[in-house]
């Protein structure tokens, strides 16, 4: 093993989508991600160039001008991407999981209607669960759709951290429309909602506020989302059945998590080739640092990381792949992979000593970036609770 986080068994494709990303990542992202960062900049160059090599439609299926490519190929894409800088990941994070959930669970007109968009990045999803109360309690929601006489729906309540909630023009949001009482989960729905990009009140009764002002994760816009009075209709419930929205988004979610600990590798894999660097570059004591036993140790451990967490995320996205159930892979890939990038991001920010704290250096970005990966889609917590409830069902004694 010559680098790190190889993928045996890729097809030619594979190899050769995953090879363009990477080249493309070094030309065109690294080079210009810390300036982006800094200024808070939305990379647009960048994000054209990604419609252009065709990562919108990744897997999104042929016959709706998608390349149809596997969980995998869009996984090694992202963690591709994020070794260059998490918020170009994230640009395509929420596109992905829409357009996931359309295809796995939308009506035939609204595969027809957004798919062909999606696949060339004309339209760009973002994806809503979240509001200012809650996040992990995700049937808690509070946002309600109350339907009218004519079949039409209105929708009022807030949103909250909606990952290209100004630059997307289709949001998923999950909202109550309270049909199963008696069973929280069967309350929610998922609304396809439309919108232009932008800020301020883009339709009548749907405002985006603006930015939300985040300690990492810059360039991308992170908003919330109001409605207020905003009127839906019924073509616009995702799959055309209410109270199936929990199950929906949870499917997103799931395919979300192995994104995530994708995004985590990339991160992880750019801490440790920064670190090895520079422990061949700065001296002390008269010799490189590494070649001090302690920092050479640290290269061990963080490079045998990012191997573990590159192996567990393409376990899960190949078990996603084959048509098997992956909640608890995809959990302990996502929880595993962004422990790690935590860690393996702290321990390479150790190694850089002073400089790791100057902005002129990149790994004070990934020191900011690592910890949002804990965070998104599910903490380490809500993970440990799906692993261990699926873990004392099949081990039952
Ligand atoms: C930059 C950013 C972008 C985001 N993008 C999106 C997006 O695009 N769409 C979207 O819908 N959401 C998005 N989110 C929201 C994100 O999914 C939530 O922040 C996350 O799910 C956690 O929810 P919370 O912040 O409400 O924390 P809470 O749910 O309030 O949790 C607070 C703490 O309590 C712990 N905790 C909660 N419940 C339990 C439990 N049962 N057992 C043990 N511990 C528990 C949590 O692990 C956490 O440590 C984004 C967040 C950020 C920061």
């Amino acid at each position: 093993m010559t680098r790190l986080a190889q993928t045996l068994g890729l097809t030619e494709f594979q190899t050769e989508i995953v090879s363009t990303v990477r080249h493309f990542v070094d030309k065109e992202v690294i080079p210009t991600a810390q300036e982006l960062e800094h200024s808070d900049t939305y990379p647009q160059a960048i994000v054209d160039q990604m419609k252009d090599m065709g990562l919108f439609g990744l897997m999104i299926p042929e016959e709706y001008g998608g390349l149809g490519e596997s969980l995998l190929t869009y996984a090694l894409c992202v963690e591709e991407l994020a070794r260059g800088w998490m918020s170009v990941s994230g640009v395509i994070n929420t596109h992905f999981i829409v357009a996931y959930m359309i295809r796995q669970h939308g009506t035939d007109a609204q595969k027809q209607k957004f798919l062909p968009r999606m696949a060339i990045g004309e339209t760009r999803g973002a994806f809503s669960m979240s509001e200012p109360e809650l996040g992990s309690d995700v049937a808690a929601i509070r946002t309600r759709a109350k339907k009218n006489d004519d079949g039409t729906y209105t929708i009022d309540g807030q949103k909250m951290w909606l990952t290209n909630g100004g630059s997307s023009t289709l949001v998923a949001a999950l909202v109550r429309t309270d049909e199963g009482a008696d069973k929280p989960h069967r309350n929610l729905t998922a609304f396809l909602v439309e919108k232009p990009t932008g800020f301020g009140e883009v339709v009548p009764g749907l405002t985006i506020p603006g930015k939300l002002d985040k300690l990492g994760y810059k360039g991308i816009d992170t908003t919330e989302l109001i409605f207020d009075g905003y009127r839906a209709s019924a073509d616009d419930v995702l799959g055309g059945v209410t109270g199936q929205g929990f199950f929906q988004m949870m499917d997103g979610v799931e395919v979300g998590r192995v994104n995530v600990s994708a995004r985590a590798c990339g991160v992880g894999i750019r801490a440790f080739e920064l670190a090895v660097r520079y422990a061949q570059q700065r001296e002390t004591f008269g010799k490189p640092i590494a070649e001090h036993q302690a920092v050479a140790f640290q290269l061990a451990e963080m490079a045998t990381k990012v191997e573990a967490a590159h192996l567990m995320m393409v376990n899960a996205a190949r078990l996603k792949d084959s048509g098997e159930r992956n909640d608890v892979a995809a959990g302990m890939a996502k929880y595993l992979a962004s422990e790690f990038c935590s860690e393996v991001t702290q321990q390479s920010f150790r190694i850089h000593g002073g400089y790791g704290y100057s902005k002129e250096y990149e790994i004070e970005r990934l020191m900011r970036d690592a910890p949002f990966l804990l965070i998104g889609e599910g903490t380490s917590e809500i993970q440990k609770n799906i692993i261990s409830k699926r873990l004392l069902s099949d081990y039952r004694v």
